[in-house]
Parts: C-alpha cells; structure tokens; sequence
C-alpha cells in the first residue's frame, strides 16, 4: 500500500510538473504573440432591441499559436496579467480596434475590454489619448469595458484614471454586472454609462424564475440610475423576448451574429445591403 501511495504520489507530482510546464511554455509564447503577428481580433454586433439596428461591436481577442492552434482568451489573459505581457497586448488592442474603426462608413460605437493590470499602470489615460489622436476616432465612439473586479485593486486610482478618460468624451461600460464583487456603490461613484449583464444570467432568463428576477432588478437599477443595460449572450429569440418585454436596451449574442472578422460584418459598417 505505501509503494502504492508513492506512486500515486509520484504520478501527481508528474501531472503537476506537466502542468506546469505548460504554462511556462505559454507564457513564453505570449512574450511573443504580437511581434510575430498571431494575435487578431474578432467583433461582435451589439445590437438596439426596439430597433435591430447595430449600435457597435465588441472587440474580441484571439490567438492562433502555431502548435496549439486557437488558445481561448479565458486561457491566456489571466496568464498575460499575472506575467504583465497584458499591457503590451491590451495596447496593441487599442490600436488594432480604434483605428479599424475609424475606417467604418457608419459611425458606430467600439467596445474594448481593458484589463485591471491596464486600468492601474502609469499612462493609461495618456494612451488612450494618443490613440484616439493617432487614429482619428471620435471619442464617444469608444466604449470601455471594465469589469467591477478590475476596479477593486485600489479604488481610488481606478477612479482617478476613469474620470480622466471620460473627460475626454470616451464611455465606459460595466462589464459582466452580478457575477465577482458586484458592489452598488461602484456603480454610483464610478462614471459608467452602461451596464452589461453577464451571459450566465442572459442564458436561463426564459427558464428559471430566478435569473428573470435578476435580470429584471438589473433593468430597474439601470432605470433608476439612468443607465442603459445591455444583455450578453442572447442565443435564443425566447431570450430575446423576454429582454424586449423588460424594456432592456441592447443585447449582444450569437442571435445576432457570432463574434468573426470584420469583413464578416460589413453589410453593418457600412449600411449597404448584403450583396
Ligand atoms: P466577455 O467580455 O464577457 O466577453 C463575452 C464572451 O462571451 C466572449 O467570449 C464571447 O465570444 C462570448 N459570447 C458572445 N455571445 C455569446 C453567446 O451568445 N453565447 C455564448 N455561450 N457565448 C457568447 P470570448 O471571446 O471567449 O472571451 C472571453 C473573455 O475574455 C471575455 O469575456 C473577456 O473577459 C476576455 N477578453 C476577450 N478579449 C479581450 C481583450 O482584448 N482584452 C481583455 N483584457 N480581455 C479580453
Ligand atoms: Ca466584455
Ligand atoms: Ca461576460
Ligand atoms: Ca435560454
């Protein structure tokens, strides 16, 4: 039994060391990723319920490692955070997405995720700037998107960055609202002009009894704080449904398109037919 154990142990130790290993591969690879261009960004509609008419995309990243194909963002940003090769990916981000942007014949709205480790570095409200200079785009264009777990670091700074940014006339959205620490006094005291329902609620809003009342007190949260609130991850038109009975104002999901290159989308950027 105890030469048993051992080799169980020894097994796990294996297993961890593998573990291991693999992400000091992909942390290494990450160091990489941009300057040898394996890194694109996909969009996705955002859509007006009471119309249907596309308000924006949201900016998606992906990563096509040579060896292991499609890496998921949920792999590799937390991995990018921890070894801070995030802020030059998050930068590259901005860049790649103001400035395709600018080129739409429709002025319509870019939403970029932004990272906590991106939210606290020096600089950031300077980048901004600059690339909104650079580019040409119109600042209330772009759309931020911070998540409230983003913000919890040191509350202050991220206020100070925030507040910064926005007197520049660029929005910032409330990212994945309800799941993490969700804390109603960041909504009041943050300047956010938008609040995104997390998918996990979206998902089960025509099934369970539950995330309908979450998703409704959402909805009258954003009533009373005069934000509007878009739902994410909207699959079904039951979905879809529901949303537009509760006076919700935007949504986003494969309903509506699955997030693809741009060239995908361009019936949407530039308001002509689909041929
Ligand atoms: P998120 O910001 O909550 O983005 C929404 C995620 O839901 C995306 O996953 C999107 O592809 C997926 N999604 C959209 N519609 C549907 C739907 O109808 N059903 C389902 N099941 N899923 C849907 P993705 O692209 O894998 O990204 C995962 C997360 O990675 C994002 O979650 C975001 O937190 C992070 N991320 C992605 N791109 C960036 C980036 O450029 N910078 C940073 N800092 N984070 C990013
Ligand atoms: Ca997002
Ligand atoms: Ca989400
Ligand atoms: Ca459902």
């Amino acid at each position: 039994a105890k030469q048993e154990g051992r080799g169980r142990l020894r097994f796990y130790e294996a297993r961890m060391g593998a573990q291991v290993r693999e992400r000091r591969s992909l942390e290494h690879d990450l160091r990489h990723a941009v300057e040898r261009g394996e890194l694109r960004v996909v969009y996705q509609p955002q859509t007006r319920i009471d119309t249907g008419e596309t308000v924006g995309f949201e900016a998606l990243l992906r990563w096509q490692h040579p060896e292991r194909g499609t890496v998921p963002p949920n792999l590799f940003i937390p991995i990018s955070e921890e070894t801070g090769s995030i802020l030059g990916i998050g930068e590259w981000v901005l860049r790649e997405t103001c400035r395709e942007a600018a080129s739409w014949e429709k002025p319509l709205r870019i939403a970029v995720n932004v990272s906590a480790v991106q939210l606290h570095a020096p600089g950031f409200a300077e980048l901004v700037h600059e690339v909104l200079v650079v580019t040409g785009l119109s600042p209330a264009r772009l759309e931020l998107e911070i998540t409230e777990t983003a913000l919890i670091r040191d509350l202050p700074r991220a206020l100070a960055t925030l507040r910064r940014v926005k007197a520049m006339g660029v929005r910032i959205a409330m990212d994945d609202f309800g799941t993490g620490y969700s804390s109603l006094s960041n909504l009041r005291a943050f300047p956010f002009d938008k609040i995104k329902i997390d998918s996990s609620f979206t998902r089960s809003v025509d099934t369970s009894e539950q995330a309908a009342t979450i998703v409704r007190s959402v909805l009258g949260l954003g009533r009373g704080l005069g934000l509007p609130v878009l739902a994410e991850g909207v699959e079904t038109s039951a979905e879809l449904a529901f949303l537009g009975a509760e006076a919700c104002h935007e949504a986003q999901g494969y309903l509506f398109g699955r997030p693809g290159p741009i060239d995908g989308f361009r019936h949407l950027t530039t308001g002509r037919a689909l041929p």
